[in-house]
């Protein structure tokens, strides 16, 4: 036993790709390469583009960052600890690691690269991908405080466009009016999980407004998903991806 560990830790040193293929990512083909995308769990997800790892709110309690490729670009939503994880951070660091966060991840952490900040409304490239900054907030969800457990303007979604598609992630976030502005979306990440951000029926309701042509609820814990399945069924152009 000891020995095939011994074996596959060698494989997986010599080619760290191979454990992601090994879990099956989805592939989409964009205008400008090959798009692989890998759901970690959770909110965190990992894409590979043209030789370049990009990943979104790595935390580690929901993959073995050991293993997985380094980064060159780390991409965080907001500052709450199953997005912002510095250990997960440091374990997929590398020189040349890139860090584009929204404005509150860094009050309250630092970086080994100086991060780029981008705050809900902004646009930038990394090397061809568009990164737009989106809001994500909630509505109803309050804490007992009364303040939202994700306040307006604090924490980020984000649009990735990879060659003539357009990927959204939407971060924690309730349906909110700004879903009915995002422009064709290819791919669409809703979170699902109350109280922190949607319900099914809003998850269902977001995204008939943002019709995705594929769908990948997440963030959504031990909510029952064949309740949002149920729910689109009528919505033919929709493919529900669970991972
Ligand atoms: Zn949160
Ligand atoms: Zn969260």
């Amino acid at each position: 036993m000891k020995l095939i560990l011994n074996i596959l830790s060698v494989i997986l040193i010599t080619f760290p790709f191979l454990q992601i293929s090994a879990q099956n990512p989805d592939t989409l083909q964009t205008s400008s390469g090959k798009l692989l995308i890998k759901v970690v769990g959770h909110a965190s997800i990992m894409f590979e583009y043209n030789q370049m790892i990009i990943h979104i709110d790595p935390y580690s309690r929901m993959g073995n960052y050991k293993l997985m490729p380094k980064a060159d670009l780390i991409l965080l939503t907001h500052h709450h600890q199953d997005h912002l994880d510095t250990a997960a951070i440091h374990l997929i660091h590398q020189n040349n690691t890139h860090y584009i966060v929204a404005p509150v991840c860094a009050e309250k952490a630092s970086f080994k690269n100086p991060a780029v900040l981008i705050s809900n409304g902004e646009k930038m490239l990394f090397k061809d991908i568009q990164i737009e900054a989106v809001p994500a907030y909630n509505i109803l969800n309050k804490r007992e405080s009364g303040v939202p457990y994700h306040p307006e303007g604090e924490g980020n979604g984000y649009i990735l466009t990879f060659g003539d598609k357009r990927i959204y992630i939407a971060g924690d976030t309730e349906i909110i009016p700004e879903m009915n502005q995002l422009g064709k979306i290819d791919v669409a990440f809703l979170p699902m999980n109350l109280p922190y951000t949607m319900s099914p029926e809003m998850t269902a309701e977001a995204a008939k407004v943002i019709q995705p042509v594929i769908l990948y609820p997440y963030h959504y814990s031990k909510t029952d998903l064949s309740i949002l399945v149920g729910l689109l069924n009528d919505e033919k152009t929709i493919e529900v991806r669970i991972r």
